[in-house]
């Protein structure tokens, strides 16, 4: 069977030694999931001990959250894609290593190049100085949209603060909101087909309403 590049890309990371998180405990590396031809991607931080069990990102308590909170925004798991910065559990749920992000970023940004989504949502702080390349706090630039050359960063604040912090459920409801909200404006409706007669994941049409800022991909 032939693969998709995007599946040969997984298969190359399967038992990746690139980094020390390979020796720190981690039991398998967790690439990404959903469809591979989303519109839109979700990128969180790094598996946690569901995910590193599982093979799959945002299986536990932060991926039923955000379950809940795709919904409120009209969307379902199987029409985006979600993948995480770090693609190994680091030992205790630590925060990533400068090395560790280094590593594993060209990976992320690989796999943004083949699923050429439309917009991609940073999930915390991690994902959105990775992607934006900048040095900010994510309660400065979350639920707003920033024009890259090839697609749309909006990020958001991570489930998980949410879950530790109960007061940030509000806001993080909030700009789910604001997430429809763009969404709407930015979306033509799918189209149904005899042959399809489910809607396919939503075709966003984005326009830049300023000169692209960035282009990750040099
Ligand atoms: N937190 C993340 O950032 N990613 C996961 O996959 C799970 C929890």
């Amino acid at each position: 069977m032939t693969l998709t590049p995007l599946q040969e890309l997984a298969k190359s990371l399967h038992d990746c030694q690139r980094c020390k998180l390979a020796k720190l405990g981690r039991s398998q590396v967790v690439f990404g999931v959903g469809n591979p031809h989303a519109s839109i991607m979700f990128v969180g931080e790094a598996p946690g001990f569901n995910e590193d069990q599982k093979g799959e990102p945002f299986v536990g308590a932060a991926g039923k959250l955000l379950n809940d909170l795709l919904i409120s925004a009209g969307l379902s798991r199987d029409q985006i894609y979600i993948a995480n910065v770090i693609k190994c559990r680091p030992p205790n749920n630590r925060d990533p290593e400068q090395d560790e992000v280094e590593t594993c970023k060209p990976f992320l940004l690989q796999q943004i190049q083949l699923i050429r989504p439309k917009l991609v949502c940073t999930l915390g702080n991690w994902a959105t100085q990775t992607l934006l390349e900048r040095k900010v706090g994510i309660t400065k630039v979350k639920a707003q949209a920033f024009y890259m050359k090839d697609f749309v960063i909006f990020p958001l604040l991570h489930p998980a603060a949410a879950l530790h912090q109960g007061n940030l459920l509000v806001t993080l409801k909030e700009d789910f909101k604001k997430l429809k909200e763009f969404l709407d404006r930015n979306t033509k409706p799918a189209e149904t087909t005899s042959t399809s007669p489910t809607p396919a994941a939503p075709v966003l049409n984005i326009e830049s309403p300023q000169p692209a800022q960035m282009d990750l991909f040099g």
